[in-house]
């Protein structure tokens, strides 16, 4: 049997965690080795995956989660980078606006 490439994609994560029967890891096997596509898919999804775990195996008892402290100031840092962002548009907008007005008011008299 098999299997077709959507179904591949599906169990990729079953597979990455050694949860498929040997008989199903087999059929992975060989259409990993037969298929480009997949295989593309498959260190794409791997890469991913390594990476989300070793955020999330970051030791929380015996030492601060400084990788979720980081992001979160770097969410905060963006956040208050868009807020002055905007405020620095705004009174931009003003500064334009005002001398615009002045100069419309300057050439009425
Ligand atoms: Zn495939």
């Amino acid at each position: 049997m098999s299997l077709s490439c959507n179904v591949m994609k599906d169990i990729y994560v079953l597979y990455n965690d050694n949860a498929l029967s040997n008989k199903t890891r087999d059929e992975v096997n060989e259409h990993l080795k037969e298929c480009a596509d997949c295989r593309g898919y498959y260190d794409e999804m791997r890469r991913l995956l390594v990476s989300r775990r070793h955020t999330a195996h970051t030791p929380r008892i015996s030492e601060p989660d400084y990788s979720a402290v980081a992001k979160k100031l770097r969410r905060d840092k963006i956040r208050c980078e868009i807020i002055r962002n905007a405020a620095t548009a705004a009174a931009l907008t003003a500064c334009v606006l005002v001398t615009a007005h002045v100069l419309k008011s300057e050439n009425k008299e």
